[in-house]
């Protein structure tokens, strides 16, 4: 059975060891610990926190006694001053710290490994790299998030399924990663609360798209972890939290640097985010797209994220001689079918009734479809004029479809599943007045004159002759020893 390890102070003090540097001096008499309003006054000033403050910080996060409004105002200083280095290391090791940590039998060392995304729309890569890794020989606790802003979210995507659970103990971890190889649960009590709180607390005070912030939750739930790699999709573009490539990459190195600092092996990829990834957006479609792809099949788009993530993983962890080897065995995961076999193990183990996880994935698009709950209604829009479609501005459609009910504007609020849009035409495709481009899935009765406005002006159309469209994925940036090979 996994062994919770109630972590004390920093294991490791990556901020002594590995970024400061210098000579040693005898130490400081003990300073006194600083009042919450204190501490915010610090970071809003523009001041540092010291490690001893920002434990100070999340412990009152977790033990309750920091108010709701005390915990906004921190985010936003944060969001504002922006943190170090070694503030980074500091809160991500203190969220990790606010709970268990997760230790596996010495056999898989070698073996644990996990991806995250910094958010995207129609990001289902999650719900199919995770059972492809347990097929290709890994282990996947992957420990992860709802939705957050405009993006979707990994857990609410499964919650769409009826019976699937996200809270599981440690043991039931250990004993899904024996049968399974894989499972994707929510953090809980147990596994980085204090990043539960936090995470819900940026989701409604607008400090979602911050540098330190990102960093220090995607990192602590993977240290607690125990991985030997975790690869981060990091998005860049209209759409994504950084639409700017070159603060993407800032964002990455941190989570490299950050995630060398815990003695974690962190690669970053940059992928773009200006068009939804893959075809679906929306809880079940969602679902059923992702069931596509591991039926090898689906969105070019979706598939190719899915296996470069994959191949750079295995060749991380030495499960691979290069990445393009370890690509392909995730390929030949999703078109085996094994990936599918684990996903339906993965969805039985966490709650899903077997028949129904049986009759999901064995079943046709439009048997799956049945399955899962469906919005109400459905609205096609149509194409203005002829054109070549450029893009599908991802933004604004998320930003419609979070309206119909498909995001939170408050914490804990309850979402429409059956809420989203299929996307009917692909980049670089040729599109005749007239014809449908997007199929809306809504509970309203109808799209409002506003919503089809914004609908309309999300498709981008040009001139041009169709196209092949290129993948998302931009660069991966590796840590430092791979990084020199
Ligand atoms: N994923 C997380 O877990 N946290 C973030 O802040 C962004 C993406």
């Amino acid at each position: 059975m996994a062994t919770p390890v109630t972590p004390g102070p920093s294991a490791l003090n990556p901020v002594g060891d590995l970024w400061s540097g210098g000579p040693q001096c005898p130490p400081d008499p003990p300073p006194e610990t600083k009042q919450l309003p204190e501490l915010i006054r610090l970071k809003r000033d523009g001041g540092r926190l010291s490690e001893r403050d920002i434990r100070s910080f999340v412990r009152a996060v977790v033990d309750g006694s920091a108010q709701g409004a005390q915990i906004g105002a921190m985010l936003m200083a944060i969001r504002l001053q922006g943190m170090d280095l070694e503030e980074t290391v500091a809160l991500t090791q203190a969220l990790a710290n606010s709970g268990q940590r997760l230790e596996w039998p010495e056999a898989w060392h070698q073996q644990l490994v996990d991806k995250h995304s910094t958010g995207g729309v129609g990001d289902k890569v999650s719900l199919v790299l995770a059972p492809a890794l347990a097929a290709c020989g890994c282990k996947v606790p992957m420990i992860s998030g709802r939705g957050l802003g405009h993006t979707g979210g990994t857990l609410d995507k499964l919650e769409s399924i009826p019976g699937f659970t996200v809270i599981q103990s440690p043991e039931q971890m250990q004993g899904l990663l024996e049968k399974v190889g894989c499972c994707i649960v929510g953090q809980s009590k147990e596994l980085v609360p204090a990043d539960g709180i936090l995470y819900e607390a940026r989701d409604v005070t607008a400090t979602v798209d911050s540098l330190p912030l990102i960093t220090a939750s995607i990192l602590s739930k993977k240290v607690v972890e125990s991985l030997s790699a975790l690869v981060v999709d990091v998005k860049f573009g209209g759409a994504a939290v950084f639409p700017r490539q070159a603060e993407a990459r800032e964002l990455a190195r941190a989570l490299v640097s950050v995630g060398a600092g815990l003695g974690l092996r962190v690669a970053a990829a940059l992928t773009a985010m200006d068009h939804p990834l893959g075809r679906s957006v929306g809880h079940t479609l969602e679902v059923e797209e992702a069931l596509l792809c591991m039926d090898g099949a689906g969105p070019p788009d979706l598939r190719d994220v899915v296996i470069r993530l994959g191949g750079a993983l295995l060749w991380l962890n030495g499960l691979a001689e290069a990445q393009a080897e370890g690509a392909a065995r995730v390929a030949a995961a999703l078109d085996d079918g094994s990936a599918r076999d684990r996903f339906e193990r993965m969805l039985a183990t966490q709650g899903v009734d077997p028949g129904l996880a049986r009759a999901l994935c064995s079943g046709t698009p439009a048997q799956r479809r049945q399955l899962l709950p469906r919005a109400r209604e459905q609205e096609e829009l149509l194409a203005p004029t002829d054109g070549t479609v450029e893009l599908v501005r991802a933004l604004p459609l998320a930003r419609v479809l979070h309206e119909l009910g498909a995001g939170r504007s408050r914490a804990g609020e309850p979402l429409r599943f059956g809420v989203g849009a299929e996307l009917l035409v692909g980049v670089g495709q040729r599109l005749r007045r007239g014809s449908p481009w997007l199929r809306v899935h809504l509970d309203a009765p109808a799209l409002s004159d506003p919503q089809r406005r914004a609908l309309q002006g999300a498709l981008v159309l040009s001139d041009r002759e169709p196209f092949t469209a290129p993948s998302p994925f931009s660069e991966l940036i590796l840590p430092p020893t791979d990084a020199q090979q």
